[in-house]
């Protein structure tokens, strides 16, 4: 199964300003945020990217969004954008699947 960096910051081989950390998932702050708050959410399991998730996995999915949801609110934050990107057309650069977390600033739609 091949490493990453996101790997890395899961098993603290490497630093991140984390937020929430439980048995199943961790979040920390965008080393380069792209708006005020920037938070990602991951797995400890390194699933490459959304695709790749098993039947197995579905729980594990709900538990990220939900996280996502709870940091939110850890964070006070009231309006804020999800994203996920699903392969490198769709701009992931990192392949262990994340939950990009945006607030602070507006945000047009259709998203670039
Ligand atoms: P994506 O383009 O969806 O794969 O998102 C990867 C994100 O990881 C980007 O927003 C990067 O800024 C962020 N990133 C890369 N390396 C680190 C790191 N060491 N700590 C925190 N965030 C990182």
């Amino acid at each position: 199964m091949s490493d990453t960096i996101f790997g890395k910051i899961a098993r603290g081989e490497i630093p991140a300003k984390v937020v929430y950390e439980d048995d199943r998932a961790l979040a920390f702050h965008d080393v380069a945020p792209q708006a005020p708050t920037h938070i990602l959410v991951i797995p400890r399991k390194p699933i490459p990217k959304l695709a790749e998730a098993l039947p197995d996995d579905a729980a594990l999915l709900g538990h990220l969004l939900w996280v996502a949801r709870q940091v939110a609110k850890n964070e006070a934050l009231e309006d804020y954008r999800i994203v996920i990107n699903n392969g490198a057309g769709a701009g992931q650069t990192v392949f262990h699947l994340h939950i990009h977390i945006l607030a602070g600033r507006p945000f047009s739609w259709p998203p670039g």
